[in-house]
């Protein structure tokens, strides 16, 4: 395209909420057959919200709220901030005073499983399984049953564990965003594929995609394998848009052909990406490829 005609779009783009960043974003994104779309935040809402909490072991539940608060508050996760808010919540009904006393040290955040610290002697992991896994903590049958209930109605599980044991878990709840399906659906009619992509375990993943009519899901992938999943399928010749929201998307956004963020992500993701969707609303995706579309042909 011209620059003049780069220039006429990009500015159709911005008085629509579609920032385009540049003329290569819009020279491609019209070739693009294969959308992979990020879960949390990107196809749902991203708000999750703790629907149900269970103890496994004798710790207290002012104990187990505590705790909770004192790993998660460090956190910039969305579940993170969720079980914040329901301990918090939980704590108040039961009058109980928050200690919160015991210092936080060694805080650390390992990508797509969860987070881990000292509460004051006390070691706290908060995360899924296969954060359990990689620090050899055990799950009970008890504990498996809880997560594969919970997966299955498209709920994401997260375990707290002291001193290498699993003493509790909640799991939240992530609706997914109301133009979702719609957007998958209209895609399709465009010979577009789409695929999800996310950090969530399997269960969740899958149940989400139905919810939207996505057949292809890669899950429990952290962020370079995000990347990766892009590049095999670039790979096997498709042009691919990527769409997400967060710091864990960056990778997968600049491999993409074209990087699509949400407007309400993370400034990490919205400075890798080629295209932001100011309004966060998914039919953007649509409008963005339509806008690529009309300025080549009208070029040619
Ligand atoms: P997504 O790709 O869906 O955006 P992430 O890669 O951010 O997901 O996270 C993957 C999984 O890691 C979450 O579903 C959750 O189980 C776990 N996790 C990550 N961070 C936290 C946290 N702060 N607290 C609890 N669990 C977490
Ligand atoms: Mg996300």
């Amino acid at each position: 395209a011209t620059p003049t005609a780069v220039m006429v779009a990009t500015g159709k783009g911005a008085s629509q909420g579609v920032l385009i960043k540049g003329g290569n974003a819009l020279e491609k994104a019209h070739k693009v057959n294969t959308v992979v779309f990020d879960k949390t935040g990107t196809l749902t809402i991203g708000k999750p919200e703790v629907v149900s909490a269970v103890l496994f072991s004798r710790i207290s539940m002012e104990e187990f709220c505590d705790t909770a608060i004192a790993v998660e508050a460090n956190s910039e996760h969305p579940i993170a901030k969720a079980v914040v808010k329901h301990a918090k919540n939980r704590l108040q009904n039961h009058k109980s005073q928050t200690t919160n006393s015991a210092a936080v040290k060694d805080f650390e955040v390992h990508p797509g499983a969860g987070v881990g610290c000292k509460v004051g002697s006390k070691t706290v992991l908060v995360g899924n399984k296969k954060l359990m896994r990689s620090f050899n903590v055990s799950l009970s049958p008890e504990v498996e049953t809880y997560f594969s209930d919970n997966e299955n109605l498209a709920r994401t599980c997260v375990l707290l564990a002291i001193d290498g044991k699993v003493v509790g878990a909640v799991a939240v709840s992530d609706p997914v965003k109301p133009e979702a399906a719609r957007v998958v659906s209209f895609l399709r009619s465009m010979s577009i594929r789409s695929i999800m992509v996310t950090g969530d375990n399997w269960a969740t993943a899958t149940a989400i995609a139905k919810e939207v009519g996505i057949e292809n899901v890669f899950a429990e992938t952290d962020p370079l394998g995000k990347a990766d999943r892009i590049k095999d399928l670039q790979a096997k010749g498709m042009v691919v848009a990527m769409v997400g929201d967060g710091i864990n998307d960056s990778p997968a956004l600049v491999a993409a052909d074209v990087g699509m963020a949400i407007g309400a992500g993370t400034d990490v993701a919205i400075e890798a990406a080629d295209i932001v969707l100011i309004k966060s609303n998914l039919e953007d995706v649509i409008t963005a490829i339509d806008l690529s579309k009309r300025t080549i042909s009208r070029i040619r």
